[in-house]
């Protein structure tokens, strides 16, 4: 049997802290390294000269990445493939390396927040989750005291390339700052430098949808498109578009908005003042309510109520089925405008009662000009219930797998 060359165990590394995330709609230099990194992920295992022809760099760049990527414990070679000899060296093929690195990520919900730690592949290895008070002062201040023990619980001796936060709302990413979450009562919160003063990892703050869009994207149902819509209906619902591969950030990082999309229905008052708005009318926080005001809960906890269709009760199953077509109403508004190749939805019911997914579907033929096929254009989410993990860790594995040449070794200046 051929012995698997063995690298030395690799520097602890740590991800570029500015700026995050890249500027996609400036130009920027084609960094190989990660046009390789992406590669292997997206089609891996994959040899050096299927490398070269999947992105086109010549086979001595090929090369020269990967023995890079080796070199930083990104990527790993596996032992040849066994075949007909032939002329030249095996062809080791090589592949994502998830042993030695993680990205630690804590997403913030409206009463909890998710930590989470996610290797190289998006897979998660640990999440914890607990209770907040809302306000940026004990947010901020739990992350700072949770943090430490967390790491030491769960990272193994892996090293951490970076915190990714990510929230609802809208979110500055390049700024690292929470620009306004209406419903935790933030404001100009600056997230990214408070905690890298206080955890000193490179902090990368971004808005969930636009995470998990880059998540689909890196390793999900996304993986090999250029175009892609990704909604996200919680007690927050907002949108983010991804085109050309990167994520659409917007003049002043406000892109994917969709709270306020009036439905054209008549719907419970929003606090804009109008009433009929997509979150005001589907949030989890409204379901929550009225399936209390209907006696099916005795208490307002969207929790309760998913229990409660879980257990076939038929009107809470009725409550996600009319949730799910008001989401389908404006998923149909999203694939006319945008006309993208996918839209993901990220909801408990699809999550949890993918049987109700033909509602969805139905809605979005009924409405929608453009998409003539929603069974294959619109599609739940990949990370089930791991999303809002998958959505912390995602932005910093994003600026990992774009850029990996600039992580640096951590300690260093
Ligand atoms: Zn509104």
């Amino acid at each position: 049997m051929a012995a698997v060359a063995t690298p030395a165990r690799p520097p602890l590394l740590i991800a570029p802290a500015l700026p995050y995330p890249p500027p996609e709609v400036r130009a920027a230099p084609r960094d190989g390294a990660g046009v390789v990194l992406r590669a292997v992920l997206r089609g891996g295992p994959l040899a050096r000269t299927a490398l070269a022809r999947a992105t086109g760099l010549s086979p001595a760049a090929v090369s020269r990445h990967t023995a890079e990527l080796i070199g930083l414990g990104l990527l790993r070679e596996l032992p040849p493939v066994a075949g007909p000899p032939r002329a030249g060296r095996p062809q080791m093929p090589v592949e994502v390396d998830p042993a030695h690195h993680a990205a630690c990520g804590v997403h913030i919900a409206v009463d909890m927040m998710t930590f989470t730690l996610v290797d190289l592949r998006g897979a998660v290895l640990a999440e914890e989750r607990i209770r907040h008070r809302r306000s940026a002062g004990d947010v901020l201040g739990r992350i700072r005291s949770y943090l430490p023990g967390f790491l030491a619980r769960r990272s193994r001796h892996r090293s951490v390339l970076g915190l990714g936060v990510v929230t609802g709302g809208w979110v500055d990413s390049e700024r690292g700052t929470v620009v306004e979450h209406s419903l935790l009562g933030w404001r100009n919160v600056p997230v990214r430098q408070v905690l890298s003063a206080a955890t000193r990892l490179p902090v990368h703050v971004d808005g969930h949808a636009r995470a998990l869009a880059r998540a689909e994207l890196l390793f999900g149902a996304g993986s090999g498109s250029a175009e892609l819509v990704q909604l996200f209906v919680g007690n927050v619902v907002d949108a983010a578009i991804a085109t050309g591969g990167g994520v659409l950030r917007g003049r002043s990082s406000g892109a994917g908005d969709i709270a306020h999309l009036p439905l054209g229905v008549p719907g419970p008052p929003c606090a804009c003042g109008r009433s009929g708005c997509l979150q005001a009318t589907v949030s989890e926080h409204t379901l929550g309510r009225r399936a209390f005001a209907e006696g099916l809960i005795e208490r307002p906890d969207f929790a309760l109520l998913l229990e409660r269709a879980l257990d076939g009760h038929p009107a809470a199953l009725r409550m996600f089925r009319e949730r799910l077509r008001m989401v389908g109403r404006a998923a149909a508004l999203l694939l006319d405008v945008l006309n993208p190749e996918l839209l993901v939805v990220a909801e408990a019911a699809v999550v949890h009662l993918p049987d109700l997914m033909a509602d969805l579907h139905e809605e979005v033929a009924a409405h929608s000009h453009l998409c003539a096929d929603p069974e294959h254009v619109v599609v739940p989410t990949s990370f089930g219930e791991q999303v809002l993990a998958v959505s912390a860790g995602a932005v910093v594995l994003d600026a990992v797998h774009r850029r990996p040449m600039e992580l640096r070794t951590a300690g260093s200046a």
